[in-house]
């Protein structure tokens, strides 16, 4: 199936990055958000991304302007109604998701994909919810999304072949390198990666080494960018104590017991970057 026009639902952190790949593609996009400072706080995130790639001479000027105008910043979800695929990209809540649902499906083309950016929550047990799960998937895009190749997508129970192929065929079109998995609490990105992560607050804790040096084994050692306790500043320590949460009560398996230093610092509120404080302190940056 061809995708000639999308929405994506939620201009956050993810679905700005997600709509602005889909219009620096040529794709009229509609990007629908709760109220308009909302939509102005993404529409401004949005334009300096796309200023940045100016300047960096990955596009011109023009383009770039192009791109933004292909761009229909709204609260109206009805116009999701002449879409061919939709992207939701809201808070990481199933009862937000689901209530998003209720309202988009029964406005869907027949043939219309929905697609979640959901880091942990079953695509299968959404998919179930819709009615539709047939034509439900999973579209997980990486942080920042116009600079991340990776999407991970995410095949729910009844998520059928052509919904599969036809996603995969539209992350390349992004110029991103799509890799399909199965629905498994996590997928295989959290599933490898958080547990990594706690397993390095547990060194911590322990104290097998300080963070600098926990983090200089894993990038020397291992040739990771940046070591796993940047990483968690990065991340949110809040989320990735949920997404450890998530694997300890899915999977149900000790091995994913989050961190009890996790839990200490979450409950303490440093959060990493976005609170000025987790593994390092960016207090001073500020
Ligand atoms: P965010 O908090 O930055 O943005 C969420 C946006 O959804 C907000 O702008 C909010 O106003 C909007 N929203 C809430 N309810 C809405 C509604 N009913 N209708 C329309 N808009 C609504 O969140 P985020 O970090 O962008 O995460 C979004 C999704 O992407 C989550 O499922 C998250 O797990 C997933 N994800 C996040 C990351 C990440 O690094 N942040 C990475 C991969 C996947």
């Amino acid at each position: 199936m061809e995708i000639k026009k999308v929405a994506v639902i939620g201009g956050g952190t993810m679905g700005n990055g997600i709509a602005h790949v889909f219009a620096q593609n040529d794709y009229p996009t509609v990007l629908v958000d709760v109220d308009d400072a909302a939509l102005s706080r993404a529409r401004g995130t949005i334009e300096k991304n796309l200023g940045r790639q100016v300047k960096k001479e990955k596009m011109t000027q023009a383009e770039a302007d192009a791109a933004l105008a292909r761009i229909d910043f709204t609260t109206e979800v009805s116009k999701v109604k002449d879409c061919s695929l939709v992207v939701e990209a809201v808070f990481e809540r199933k009862d937000v998701k689901l209530g998003i649902y209720e309202k988009v499906v029964p406005m869907l083309a027949k043939d219309a994909i929905l697609a979640s950016n959901t880091s942990s929550i079953s695509i299968t047990e959404l998919g179930a919810a819709t009615g539709i799960a047939d034509r439900f998937i999973g579209m997980h895009f990486f942080n920042p999304v116009p600079m991340m190749r990776l999407v991970e997508v995410i095949r729910g129970y009844h998520t059928s072949d052509a919904t599969t192929e036809t996603v995969m065929a539209l992350a390349k079109a992004l110029g991103k390198s799509p890799v399909e998995v199965n629905d498994f609490p996590g997928f295989v990105s959290n599933r490898v990666l958080m547990p990594m992560i706690n397993e390095a607050i547990y060194c911590l804790m322990e104290d097998v080494a300080t963070v600098e040096g926990i983090d200089e084994v894993m990038k020397l050692g291992m040739a990771h960018p940046m070591g796993p306790l940047t990483l968690a500043d990065f991340i949110g320590l809040d989320v990735c104590l949920d997404i450890m949460n998530v694997l300890y009560t899915e999977l149900g398996d000790p091995k994913y017991r989050p961190c009890p230093l996790l839990k200490k610092m979450v409950a303490a509120g440093d959060l990493g970057r976005k609170s000025g404080r987790g593994f390092y302190d960016y207090r001073k940056d500020a």
